[in-house]
């Protein structure tokens, strides 16, 4: 089997699971945007995925993704999904059209002056942590969200998309996220444009969809198990 086949047979049963769990949550199936995660996987991969129509793609380190992101031909969407540095945020405001780890004011300033100087516009997410117990853990406490999203909203070069979370390993997904989409709901109150909600992974996708996320970052179902862990 090519590559291609491969790949196109592994996202046509995500694509089954992700509209069988909208069907069972009564959500429309373009209520939810895949990004397919390609961290650690060659560009090679991300122009098929493209040509089997994947339009948003996450990765989750720099440079690996610029690198990734001027290599590939085809017009996608690309999401950062990794902890970032802020002495590398100019870089990464440079390509990312939506970066999903926002964390800390500092690194909002950061990507507002990158994108200002880039002259584009990067959405943003602001990720939270309810774990809480790992210090190197990426993601804010679920009470500074309200101040940080306040501070996203008013950046320029900046626009604030909604919230995401990495439920913490080995716990029931769902109840963490509906603690997401409630805090969302809270800060859509202030800030009505930031409906996304990205939630979700390979293992746990269904539950994501269940508690309405927007977007499911979706790495192994797609590609297979990565080699190295990214
Ligand atoms: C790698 C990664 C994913 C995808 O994980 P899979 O288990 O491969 O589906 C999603 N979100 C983030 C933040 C990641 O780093």
């Amino acid at each position: 089997m090519s590559r291609r086949e491969e790949l196109a047979e592994r996202l046509a049963v995500v694509e089954e699971r992700i509209d069988a769990a909208c069907a069972a949550a009564g959500r429309p199936r373009e209520d939810v945007t895949l990004v397919v995660v390609t961290k650690t996987y060659p560009a090679s991969d991300v122009e098929l995925l493209a040509g089997l129509g994947v339009s948003d793609v996450g990765e989750n380190r720099h440079p690996e993704a610029g690198d990734k992101a001027e290599e590939v031909r085809a017009d996608l969407r690309w999401h950062f999904v990794g902890g970032l540095q802020t002495n590398k945020a100019g870089a990464v405001s440079r390509y990312a059209d939506v970066v999903q780890s926002l964390d800390r004011v500092k690194l909002a300033r950061s990507l507002s002056r990158g994108a200002q100087a880039a002259g584009r516009e990067v959405g943003v997410m602001i990720q939270v942590d309810f774990d809480g117990t790992d210090p190197g853990r990426a993601g804010t406490a679920p009470d500074d969200v309200s101040a940080l999203a306040d501070v996203a909203a008013e950046l320029p070069g900046l626009r604030l998309d909604g919230l995401m979370t990495v439920a913490p390993l080995g716990v029931d997904p769902r109840p963490v996220f509906d603690r997401l989409a409630g805090l969302a709901e809270r800060v859509r109150a202030d800030h009505p444009g930031a409906r996304a909600l990205s939630a979700g992974m390979s293992e746990d996708f269904e539950d994501a969809v269940a508690a309405g996320a927007t977007h499911l970052r979706i790495g192994r179902a797609v590609l297979g198990e990565r080699p190295v862990l990214g």
